[in-house]
């Protein structure tokens, strides 16, 4: 009836610089509601665990032995509509301001809601005179709301408004912290993956390592790798005045094989390919020719100093290209 999911917990909320105050802020009205922060109105863009810490505040406050309710402002209103349409919207009013802490989802979706905005602003009345809690989430601050009524406005302003936002450092520690509750190995190329494959939202974090985890990340790099791939070879036969076609047709000519070998090195050596990848873009089914060409080229890097002196250039022009 409360309305609350439990698994949204302080416990399993990770905290860094951008979301710490706002965190220290739900916890205590949490488990002291209606005394210092009444009411309490946090905003920030989606995916920043407003929602959460909403709910966090319920199931503390409940632990405490206080009555809490969780609502988002469509259902609401949706509610309130109902309980009108019966003609008990008395009945709805005592459900939502007899409690000890009312929690209002997304109340940017007020905008335009005439009636639910009247009742609201009652409800809000009766809990603010017996110092019962009120706790609103927003995508944006109160005075960047649209369509909402002046009293309801400063109502929201009355108390106390505070960001939640996210930075590198606390979205590295929530990456981890998901990595290891979906069971993953907390391996650093797979941490710089999600990490630079998303943005600050928690939910497309989230995202990401569920795909990881499904899809593996040979599939979630493989098309970067055959990109890169293609361009070392296309990079290689310009150095060789050969087309790219040229290194991966068969054939017997000397310089072509080199070539192709040399292609084949770099793309180990610069891109950390997989034999397997490399021996595949190349046509080969069987992975070991490219383990042969990789041997055969550090072999020559051993015994002829200019081939060596080529290879390093060549190495070094690569990687600024491939910036
Ligand atoms: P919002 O309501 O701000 O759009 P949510 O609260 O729905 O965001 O958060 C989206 C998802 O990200 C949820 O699964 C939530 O548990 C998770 N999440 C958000 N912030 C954190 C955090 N700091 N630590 C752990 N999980 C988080
Ligand atoms: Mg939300």
């Amino acid at each position: 009836q409360s309305g609350l999911i439990e698994k949204y917990r302080f416990e399993n909320f990770v905290v860094g610089k951008a979301n710490e105050l706002v965190y220290k802020v739900c916890l205590q009205v949490g488990q002291y509601p209606g005394v210092s922060y009444n009411p309490l109105f946090i905003y920030g863009s989606v995916g920043l665990g407003k929602t959460h810490l909403l709910h966090a505040i319920g199931n503390k406050a409940m632990e405490y032995g206080y009555r809490a309710l969780y609502s988002p402002v469509s259902d609401f209103s949706e509610e309130m509509i109902a309980y009108l349409k019966k003609g008990q919207i008395d009945t709805f009013r005592n459900k939502y301001s007899n409690v000890d802490v009312l929690l209002l989802d997304d109340v940017q979706f007020l905008s335009g809601k005439e009636r639910t905005q009247i009742e609201l602003f009652k409800i809000f009345e009766a809990m603010y005179t017996r110092d019962k809690q009120i706790v609103l989430v927003s995508d944006r601050h109160p005075k960047d709301l649209k369509d909402i009524s002046d009293r309801l406005i400063s109502r929201f302003e009355s108390g106390l408004v505070i960001e939640i936002g996210l930075d590198d450092e606390t979205k590295l520690s929530i990456i981890k912290q998901k990595m290891i509750l979906y069971g993953m190995p907390l391996d650093q190329k797979l941490i710089n993956y999600v990490f630079e494959n998303t943005g600050y939202n928690v939910r497309e974090i989230e995202g990401a390592i569920k795909t990881l985890k499904v899809v593996g990340m040979k599939n979630t790099s493989k098309e970067k790798n055959t990109k890169d791939i293609k361009f070392v070879v296309e990079f290689t036969a310009r150095h060789f005045k050969l087309k790219p076609e040229d290194l991966k047709r068969e054939s017997k000519e000397r310089r072509i094989i080199n070539a192709r070998q040399i292609a084949m090195y770099l793309c180990k050596v610069v891109l950390n390919a997989s034999y397997v990848e490399i021996s595949r873009y190349f046509g080969k089914k069987d992975h070991t020719s490219a383990i042969y060409a990789v041997k055969k080229v550090e072999e020559k890097i051993k015994e002829d100093r200019k081939f060596k002196y080529m290879l390093t250039f060549l190495e070094k022009q690569l990687k600024k290209e491939l910036l």
